[in-house]
């Protein structure tokens, strides 16, 4: 997987493999080039999709008996649990994040392939009564090859998030890795290749995402395409799926709110704005990046928000801070664009709002706007950065059609001691997931994804393993 140069390779049918050109990889927390990666090209993505058919075709996959498979999972599982120490320091330098963070997203890794080990051997059909004359039944049939691109902001949870079910169904999979953190998900291969996954059924490629991703996407043989990223991306790759009529999975953006009543408890609340917003740089797609609050306690959670963001210290991953750096110059400064235009808008910026003075790594203070309406941009528009937008509300239903009044559709939350209201709020808020007194509440087991701009299919869970498969009907006339 890399040289002692730190040169980093891409994983091509089994084998690890160089390329004449490299993607340098920074150090978000100081702006250093510390590594590269090999940059593959169109012929590399043409040797996957063969490599990947012939593991179609050869039926080692699919054919097998499903406990096979579930036990090839359950030992890439163990094999991540046995790099964790060694890979986590990676994936903490390339993308900004703490180790302790890193730690946990192998571990998510590691868990999305015991959970799909365990249900690998109980996908099963239905038998459907037509009368007498006739014996029906379905099965499931993995999709073939699934091309699965990936954002920078959680790599490796991102990618065994979607690899799992797509290797439990008896897929084959192309991964293009991001160009920004490409490095820590090689250790996913690794940990597939220690298991046994047999050649084919993985390729990593790394490369510019307009050409690798999009020569992927646009392949003549791939038979399906799992996205997470951006709306913009998305469109682009949908555009590609369907001039092939091919089926997708879009993961993309979002800005969620979390609608807090005046009963709601306020030591829940806060841990949850901790690490719904400033969590990762708050470069996650489920960000609680709206806070709405009812107005008699506005002022007051307006007030110990800002104390929390103030409160935290500011640093590397690698000195274990609570507020990390984005992820690249662009990220940053794009970030800060946001604030400025919120600025000018109207918004009142409470805390934060720019890069701290004492760091030289892509840094953004912990940011509070309050007073955000509607019509700002920092109200619809995805920052991806730590900025909350606070903004008051009266009546129940003008907090739901507040949290509502996006183009995306993500997550939702409500904060409340009243069970009905927050019955209420499960209807109300359009959303693929509600949490109720906790921000990213649920895990691999429950399903996650969007509606609206948000995208559609849906990861984790039992729900996801349908978007890896087929279904097939056969129906026997069985009288003469
Ligand atoms: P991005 O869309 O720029 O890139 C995502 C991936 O797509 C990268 O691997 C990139 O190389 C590749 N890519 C870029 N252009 C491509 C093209 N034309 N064809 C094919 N592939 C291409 O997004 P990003 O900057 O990496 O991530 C940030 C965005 O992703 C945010 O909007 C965020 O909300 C979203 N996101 C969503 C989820 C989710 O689960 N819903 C998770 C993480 C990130």
């Amino acid at each position: 997987m890399t040289n002692s140069t730190n040169h980093w390779l891409n994983f091509i049918d089994g084998q690890w493999c160089d390329a004449q050109r490299t993607t340098d990889v920074y150090d978000p927390a100081t702006g250093e080039v510390f590594a590269t990666i090999a940059s593959a090209n169109v012929d590399d993505v043409n040797t996957a999709v063969t490599a990947a058919r012939a593991c179609v075709n050869s039926g080692v996959m699919s054919d097998c008996r499903p406990a096979k498979r579930a036990q090839l999972l359950q030992r890439i599982s163990l094999e991540i649990h046995k790099i964790v120490d060694e890979a986590a320091p990676l994936l903490s330098r390339e993308n900004g994040k703490t180790i302790n963070e890193a730690k946990d997203e192998f571990l998510m890794a590691a868990r999305y392939f015991e959970y799909y080990a365990g249900i690998t051997d109980k996908i099963e059909g239905r038998s459907i009564p037509l009368g007498k004359d006739y014996v029906d039944f379905t099965y499931y049939e993995p999709v073939g090859i699934s091309a699965q691109i990936v954002p920078w902001n959680f790599p490796v949870d991102i990618c065994a998030r979607a690899l799992a079910p797509a290797l439990a169904a008896g897929n084959a999979v192309i991964v293009k890795s991001p160009e920004i953190t490409p490095l820590a998900m090689t250790w996913l291969a690794t940990a597939c290749q220690r298991a046994g996954l047999p050649n084919g059924a993985l390729s990593m490629l790394n490369g510019p995402g307009r050409e690798i991703g999009a020569a992927l996407a646009s392949h003549s043989d791939i038979d399906q395409i799992v996205f997470t990223g951006s709306v913009a991306t998305g469109r682009s790759i949908l555009h590609a799926a369907a001039e092939r009529a091919i089926p997708s999975v879009m993961e993309l953006g979002g800005k969620s709110a979390a609608v807090v009543f005046s009963d709601a408890d306020m030591d829940q609340l806060l841990s949850s704005v901790r690490y719904g917003i400033f969590f990762n740089a708050g470069q996650v797609c489920s960000a609680m990046s709206r806070l709405l609050v009812q107005r008699d306690i506005y002022d007051d959670v307006v007030e110990r928000v800002s104390a929390l963001a103030q409160g935290l210290r500011v640093g590397a991953g690698k000195d274990d801070a609570d507020l990390t750096p984005v992820v690249s110059q662009k990220q940053q400064q794009q970030v800060l664009q946001m604030c400025d235009q919120a600025v000018a808008q109207g918004a009142r910026l409470v805390t934060g709002g720019k890069a701290p003075e004492n760091q030289d790594g892509y840094f953004v203070e912990a940011t509070v706007f309050a007073d955000v309406t509607p019509e700002m941009s920092l109200f619809t528009d995805e920052v991806f950065g730590p900025v909350l937008a606070i903004t008051p509300f009266d009546s129940e239903e003008e907090a739901w059609t507040l949290a509502n009044a996006t183009d995306f559709g993500l997550v939702s939350g409500v904060f409340t001691r009243d069970l009905a209201r927050a019955m209420r709020a499960s209807k109300a808020l359009n959303a693929g997931q509600v949490f109720v007194n906790e921000w990213f509440a649920g895990g691999v087991e429950t399903p996650f994804g969007g509606n609206k701009l948000s995208g559609f299919g849906r990861e984790r869970g039992q729900e996801a393993l349908y978007s890896y498969v087929n279904t097939k009907n056969v129906a026997i006339r069985v009288s003469q």
